[in-house]
């Protein structure tokens, strides 16, 4: 049995970066604003250095548990999955100031972020903007105006318990 260990973290998004050739195995390529500024992604998270914001309530998605009829695009770089409805989800609170509407979500596939130097297989970025405005590219333009949630998985092996117990009768019998 699999299972599928995520970790969950939101940025804030003020910078746009122009996408140009690049791959995950010659990071140190990157150079420019990746290489030099002060408000990109991705980061690495020091486990050690991180505070638990306690004044911050619980992230709270709205209208996440309905399904979707979606568009699915491959680009090479990352899958993008864009949903088609007039009623987008949304997410609040968790530090966030007002709703923020989903735009799209899209995949990496070796994360883009690291959490102690640790580079997990996937990366899954739900994308949103702020209510304020109209669409990603609007709101882009304004401090705050993008929230992005970051899942990195870890995918493992378990030994299934009930698997165990069964082996343990199977020896009694
Ligand atoms: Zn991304």
């Amino acid at each position: 049995m699999k299972c599928v260990r995520v970790l969950l973290f939101v940025s804030l998004i003020t910078v746009s970066i122009e996408a140009a050739e690049w791959n995950y195995h010659n990071v140190s390529e990157w150079g420019g604003i990746c290489e030099d500024g002060t408000q990109q992604s991705p980061i690495n998270l020091i486990a050690d250095d991180t505070v638990v914001e306690k004044i911050f309530k619980a992230f709270q998605f709205t209208n996440y548990d309905i399904p979707y009829p979606a568009k699915v695009k491959n680009n090479g770089h990352t899958v993008t999955i864009t949903l088609n409805s007039t009623a987008m989800p949304t997410i609040s609170e968790g530090g966030l100031i007002g709703n923020y509407v989903l735009d799209h979500l899209h995949f990496h596939w070796q994360s883009e972020h690291t959490v102690d130097g640790k580079r997990y297989p996937l990366e899954m970025h739900l994308v949103h903007y702020s209510s304020q405005y109209n669409s990603t590219t609007q709101a882009a333009a304004y401090p705050n105006g993008l929230a992005v949630l970051g899942v990195l998985f870890e995918v493992c092996m378990i030994i299934s318990i009930i698997q165990s117990f069964l082996k343990i009768g199977q020896r009694h019998q």
